[in-house]
């Protein structure tokens, strides 16, 4: 645990619609909100958790940790505000780059949009 730690990870459920067998995801914080998950795709609400789909919201160093800089990512990974600062920081680790406090402001300043060619 360091300062700045990003809030808790939070549980997001996946739920089987008994009647139309499609998936519904919700984030439950507390566990009298299951009762109140509707299916998305039909509105009913006989739906069942699949236990092996929970997946749980990563920490900024798990996706650290598992992102891959070289990969191709989908529209959707560009478009997670949260991935840019993630990406400038993997560039930079892979480089040896280490800019110290400097780098949260290089992050921040790619997070709102400016381009990193100061660097
Ligand atoms: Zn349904």
């Amino acid at each position: 645990m360091s300062a700045g730690e990003e809030a808790p990870t939070m549980p997001i459920y996946e739920y089987e619609c008994r009647a139309c067998g499609k998936l519904t995801s919700a984030l439950i914080m507390k566990a009298e909100e299951e009762s109140q998950v509707l299916c998305k795709h039909c509105r009913g609400h006989d739906l069942k958790r699949v236990i092996s789909r929970v997946v749980w919201h990563k920490t900024e160093a798990q996706r650290l940790s598992e992102f891959d800089a070289r990969g191709r990512q989908d529209d959707a990974f560009y478009r997670d505000d949260r991935n840019i600062g993630l990406w400038a920081k993997k560039r930079l680790s892979d480089m040896d780059v280490d800019l110290g406090s400097q780098l949260d402001e290089t992050i921040e300043k790619a997070r709102s949009g400016k381009i990193l060619d100061d660097l």
